[in-house]
């Protein structure tokens, strides 16, 4: 190990117990629930087998007043509950780390769509009332003194049942709008009795959680508390430099540790392609010089100078990791020996937010074994040798053809990959000099680099190939991964792609990748609704042009709401001065003109442009798939033995879908597979009956 690192290494203890190393994977949404606790304990013994040394539960709902449904959340409830998170524990104390848990009350942002209760709040406030997905017709109920005692003993209850399971740590949660944290803030918190007015009436309720907390469990867990802070910043306070500061005075030495964060999931974990590495620290700097307690925050760190430089800074006592933990859970294990140069980066994509956006386990654009461990048997780094005497030849170096050939590599496989342009990564050389995309580099320079270390691969740029060209190669395994083509598609009022607009001066995104030059003013027409269209708009208004960006959807790139970017994506574009028109569809181009209409009323709009380029529908690039499929006999002379798409030759998708394709391909290679995956049950090892 560089010895720069070795703080990293430091034992650091928390309350009564003591942390192996500062690698803390915080709480985190992924999206697995009491119906897949296996699924759960393996994601989650994997953190800790790479070297983590804290692995953390999301969001864990202590009583049914606090139900996300549908979105889905964890709860600790009952008996049963207790068994599918002692699971969790001890896989996570197989590999000698502590297990720590986030007991959560949602309060006014719990719908309890199951329960049927009315939610809980401070003062009736409704919590992101205008945010699609979280709206609800339901108001919150203003607790009494009474609901006030019940939700501090359901925490002390929840919290018996937590050590019950075999946690470490157990936390008292008042981030991102929940019921702790509607308490501290005055817009929520209105009340005139002894939780409300002054700020030391609001942190009356975190303070009595904490102490009910430390009294049910605290002589042998420890209490963490998770606070978001971007708010209470922004707040002057009479005698402190902010409301921050006053609120963290006034709890100092409460919790055993503090976990600090921001406020809203698009500022707490941002995309790479609107914030840096770090970009918490001018919230939560000041809290390591407020308290003696132990901090852990997040900020997207995977660089180990960034998160040494915090340490020795005084900035926090934890690396904090959520997404760093997901892309590599070996993070931690590869800085220790040295190996910081194999570590697969996060690159700040959010595809792991939209899972759970989704409902389902955690997805991983960089990490295709994520969620995949019990399942699919999928070991990040563990790979069976193959005997097999097969070579591969992979056609495409995208990312699906780059993954497909690294993981075939890794198990032992002679492969050649072979790409037509003079850059291996397919679709990513052109996205990556867009705007804010430059670190999804990542993808294309993690694969590459461990290629050319490996012995048993050929790489070839610059080498087209064609039908005859592989068979004289006459590789056993052929893969083609030569991706899709973007297509001049329109879009009907039924929501379905119609058509081409086949005239002069309608581009595609393949045009610009190509070093085609627009000329201005511009249409940029997306029915993608992921980060491509808005990204190119954003990119033509930097080159000067005068561009208008019309969509069928709601939004600009709406798909990205679930990736947390959708709000900067506004702002990016009213920034660079580009205008939004939503809800339009693209009837037709003629000479300078476009004629718009209103999805829902047909109303038309025309726009004068010299341009239009039209982010929709992509076909896949499957040619050379086809033509050797078709001609079976030349196959079987060259000696192939299985000729495979995979990737958006397959089916077109994010660079998500691509990998996590070139991998299983990959994956199954040397054994056929005899079934999709295991499936999770949930733990019954008690009888229904009624919930506490
Ligand atoms: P994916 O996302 O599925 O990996 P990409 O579009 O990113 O797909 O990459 C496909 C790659 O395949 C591109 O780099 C392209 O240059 C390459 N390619 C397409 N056809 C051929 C071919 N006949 N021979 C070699 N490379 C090809
Ligand atoms: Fe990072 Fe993207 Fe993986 Fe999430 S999905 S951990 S943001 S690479």
């Amino acid at each position: 190990m560089n010895s720069r690192y070795q703080v990293l290494f430091d034992k650091v203890p928390i309350g009564p117990v003591v942390a192996p190393n500062r690698f803390y994977q915080v709480p985190h949404a992924s999206g697995m629930t009491e119906a897949n606790p296996r699924i759960r304990a393996a994601f989650r013994g994997m953190k800790a087998e790479g070297g983590w040394g804290v692995v953390s539960t999301g969001a864990v709902s202590i009583h049914p007043s606090s139900d996300d449904s549908p979105l889905p959340y964890a709860r600790l409830w009952d008996d049963n509950d207790i068994h599918a998170h002692a699971l969790s524990c001890d896989a996570i104390h197989e590999h000698g780390a502590l297990a720590a848990i986030e007991l959560w009350h949602g309060g006014a942002s719990a719908m309890n769509r199951s329960s049927r209760i009315a939610p809980y709040s401070p003062s009736g406030i409704p919590w992101a009332a205008t945010h699609v997905g979280f709206m609800g017709q339901l108001r919150p109920k203003i607790m009494d003194a009474k609901d006030i005692q019940d939700v501090i003993r359901w925490q002390a209850e929840a919290a018996i049942r937590a050590k019950r399971a075999g946690f470490d740590i157990v936390y008292v949660y008042a981030g991102m709008g929940y019921l702790p944290y509607e308490f501290l803030i005055s817009e929520y918190n209105r009340r005139s009795d002894a939780y409300g007015g002054s700020v030391a009436n609001r942190v009356r309720f975190v303070r009595e959680l904490i102490e009910s907390t430390r009294d049910a469990v605290g002589d042998s867990c420890a209490v963490a508390l998770r606070i978001s802070l971007e708010e209470l910043r922004a707040k002057p306070s009479d005698h402190f430099e902010s409301e921050a500061h006053e609120v963290v005075t006034l709890l100092s030495d409460y919790p055993d540790l503090w976990d600090v964060k921001m406020d809203s999931s698009p500022t707490d974990c941002s995309a790479s392609r609107f914030r840096e590495e770090g970009s918490h620290e001018r919230i939560i700097d000041f809290v390591k010089q407020t308290t003696t307690k132990p901090v852990v925050g997040v900020g997207r760190f995977t660089s180990p100078d960034t998160m040494t430089s915090q340490i020795n800074r005084g900035i926090l006592d934890f690396i904090g990791g959520a997404r760093a933990g997901i892309a590599d859970p070996f993070l931690p294990n590869k800085i220790k020996s040295g190996r910081q140069d194999e570590i697969r980066e996060c690159i700040g994509c959010n595809i792991c937010i939209s899972s759970w956006h989704d409902g389902v386990p955690v997805r991983c654009t960089q990490n295709a074994t994520a969620g995949e461990e019990w399942r699919k048997n999928w070991h990040p780094e563990h790979f069976s040798k193959t005997p097999s005497k097969d070579r591969l030849l992979v056609v495409g170096a995208g990312p699906a053809g780059l993954e497909a050939a690294l993981i075939a590599a890794k198990q032992g496989f002679e492969v050649t990959l072979s790409d037509q342009s003079e850059h291996m990564g397919g679709r990513l050389n052109f996205e990556t000099s867009l705007p804010g995309l430059n670190t999804w580099r990542r993808v294309t320079d993690y694969r590459l680099y461990a290629l050319k270390q490996m012995n048993n691969v050929a790489l070839f740029t610059a080498s087209k190939l064609d039908m005859d060209e592989v068979l004289e190669l006459g590789h056993e395994r052929v893969v083609l991964a030569t991706g899709a083509k973007w297509t001049k598609s329109l879009y009907s009022s039924l929501e379905i792609p119609v058509g081409e607009l086949n005239q002069p001066n309608v581009y595609t995104p393949d045009d610009l990748a190509m070093g085609t030059k627009l000329k201005g003013p511009v249409l940029v027409y997306d029915f993608d609704n992921y980060y491509l269209g808005g990204v190119i708009a954003e990119e033509l208004a930097k080159q000067n042009l005068s561009v208008v960006y019309a969509t069928p959807a709601g939004h600009a790139s709406a798909w990205t709401i679930m990736t947390n970017e959708q709000p900067f994506v506004h702002q990016n574009l009213e920034t660079a001065g580009v205008r939004v028109i939503t809800q339009t569809l693209l009837n037709s181009y003629q000479g300078t003109i476009a004629e718009l209409a209103n999805i829902f009323t047909a109303k038309p709009e025309h726009v004068n442009v010299n341009s239009v380029l039209i982010v929709g529908l992509r076909s896949p690039q499957d040619d050379l798939y086809q033509a050797l499929v078709a001609n079976p006999e030349a196959t079987l002379t060259a000696g192939i033995k299985s000729i495979d798409r995979i990737g958006d030759c397959l089916a077109p998708g994010a660079i998500v879908h691509a990998i996590y394709s070139g991998h299983d391909y990959a994956r199954n290679l040397s054994s056929k597979p005899s079934e999709l995956f295991l499936r999770d049950i949930p733990i019954a090892l008690h009888p229904p009956g009624p919930v506490i």
